[in-house]
């Protein structure tokens, strides 16, 4: 079922008046061309809000908080926007607070192992800090070059080093949080072990529906004293899937396990050139991490695993050019297919690691029976899959197809024994599926947590899950052609 989002017909002034009052003109956007670049994140969902503001501290957000209370609009917070489920596309109208501004590293604490963050922190303006000290912080999201930690911490984010040291909820001790009445809270603490329900882990994954992260304290760890980045060449996705199980039969947990089919290759290779040869059926990055002779050791067993699944080339990297260059065509390959093709739907499912080949092959046989050519780079060690569908926003009905194809590989992951999402978050775009995982009992669990926080309808409605109040199923972007919107263009589905 569609249903209609119009947009708010409130007049703003009294809004924007009282919310300049709290951080000054320079801090709030109203007008309709300022809006536009808040309208969406990196998937296809689209909404427009009423206002948007960018705090410089907690204090600030607190007061935002209660002006929107005292409106009665919906909240959404934002980091980069590079979220792939709409999780920041303000659906709803209302008043977006980005926290782009608030983007300080507050505190390096070497001896105790952690770091004191703004939310607006980029994920890899921490690693480059973090380095010159000899440490860093595991979560390592290929768009690390642009997401902040709090969207991080918002959808619980993974990475290509998910694999051996998890998600960011595992790398998160402590949140300052403003939560939906405007009150300020410290979940967690600096230490390990923290007394009563671990609310700060609820926080991460909550998708901005909880309330507002303002401050994070993330644990880091030292820099590995060894490193070895591998490249294993397959014929067959189905060959390099049966690697990946064979690897960690065999005992070994690499750092990184990431897949890349013939398809990405073709697109990446040209416009990288990573070093991938373009004949190949798969790829695989493997990177293992540790002592120097355990390094050695687990990089014999993994040549083994890949040697004995059938593996026509294992190639070591010699220099951290070499390293990188490895690295940048996994982590460019999403930029590299926008360069490619007008348009293209990227899907986040996971699977367990044994279903690989068999699922890999039912989706790409999906794909094509559609019509839609499918590339995948993904996070192979964990079962994380991204099929990415390729098209041209310019033939008519084509929308339509490509959010059917994505239900039915989504429903592929499903009975597989998998989940809706391996990292992305539920946001908008998966709320619909979220019953295809859990029953009713488990949805009104999750409900009545939110509702503890805050009326529902309060911050970043209608995501995560279906059915919200006065929230309908369905994409922003089908609702937007619905309307007989003029807001489609090739640069959404990006
Ligand atoms: C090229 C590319 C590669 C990607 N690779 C990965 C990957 O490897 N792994 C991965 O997990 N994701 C990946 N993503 C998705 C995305 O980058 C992550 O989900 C990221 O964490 C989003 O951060 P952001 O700052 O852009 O947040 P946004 O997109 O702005 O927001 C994401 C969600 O977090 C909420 N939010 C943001 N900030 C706060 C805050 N301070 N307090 C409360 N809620 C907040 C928002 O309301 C929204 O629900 C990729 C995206 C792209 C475009």
């Amino acid at each position: 079922m569609v249903r209609f989002f119009k947009r708010s017909r409130h007049k703003p002034e009294p809004l924007v008046r009282e919310l300049i009052k709290v951080v000054g003109i320079n801090q709030v956007l109203y007008t309709a061309e300022d809006l536009i670049g808040y309208e969406y994140d990196a998937t296809i969902e689209r909404a427009a809000p009423e206002v948007v503001v960018l705090p410089h501290t907690t204090d600030e957000i607190s007061s935002v908080v209660k002006i929107c209370r005292q409106y009665n609009r919906p909240i959404v917070p934002r980091g980069s926007g590079s979220g792939l489920s709409g999780g920041s596309v303000p659906i709803k109208g209302g008043v977006v607070v980005s926290l782009t501004r608030m983007n300080k590293i507050l505190d390096i604490n070497i001896e105790n192992r952690y770091a004191v963050l703004q939310p607006g922190v980029i994920n890899l303006q921490l690693q480059d800090r973090l380095a010159t000290e000899g440490f860093t912080y595991a979560p390592d999201p290929s768009s690390q070059r642009i997401c902040t930690l709090g969207g991080n911490v918002a959808n619980n984010s993974g990475g290509p080093h998910t694999l051996a040291h998890g998600s960011t909820v595992n790398h998160i001790l402590e949140l300052e949080v403003v939560l939906p009445n405007g009150d300020i809270a410290r979940l967690g603490s600096r230490v390990l072990d923290t007394p009563g329900p671990d609310i700060r882990g609820l926080f991460a994954g909550s998708e901005g529906t909880l309330g507002i992260i303002t401050e994070i304290t993330a644990q880091i760890i030292p820099l590995p004293q060894s490193l070895k980045t591998m490249l294993a060449v397959f014929d067959t996705v189905t060959s390099a899937s049966e690697a990946v199980s064979s690897i960690i039969r065999r005992g070994v947990i690499p750092v990184a396990l990431e897949m890349l089919d013939q398809e990405i290759i073709k697109i990446v290779e040209p416009r990288i050139q990573a070093g991938y040869p373009l004949d190949a059926g798969a790829v695989l990055l493997i990177e293992i991490e540790g002592i120097p002779d355990a390094v050695d050791a687990d990089s014999e067993l993994v040549k083994a695993a890949c040697e004995a699944s059938g593996a026509s080339e294992i190639r070591v990297a010699t220099s951290s050019e070499e390293r990188e260059k490895l690295w940048e065509g996994r982590k460019a390959a999403i930029g590299a297919i926008g360069a490619a093709y007008p348009a293209f739907y990227l899907l986040d499912g996971v699977v367990p690691r044994t279903k690989l080949p068999q699922v890999m092959e039912d989706v790409l046989a999906v794909a094509s029976s559609y019509g839609f050519k499918c590339a995948n780079m993904f996070h192979a060690g964990d079962g994380n899959l991204h099929p990415t569908l390729m098209f041209d926003p310019q033939n008519e009905g084509v929308l339509d197809r490509v959010l059917e194809c994505a239900g039915e590989i989504m429903r592929i992951c499903v009975d597989s024994g998998g989940a809706i999402t391996g990292e992305h978050g539920v946001g908008l775009e998966k709320t619909s599926y979220m019953e295809w995982i859990y029953s009713q009992d488990d949805l009104d669990a999750m409900e009545n947590i939110r509702e503890a926080f805050g009326p529902a309808d309060v911050f970043n409605p209608c995501k995560i899950l279906p059915n919200g109040h006065g929230c309908a199923v369905g994409h922003a972007a089908e609702i937007n052609i619905a309307m007989g919107g003029n807001q489609t263009s090739a640069d959404i589905y990006i």
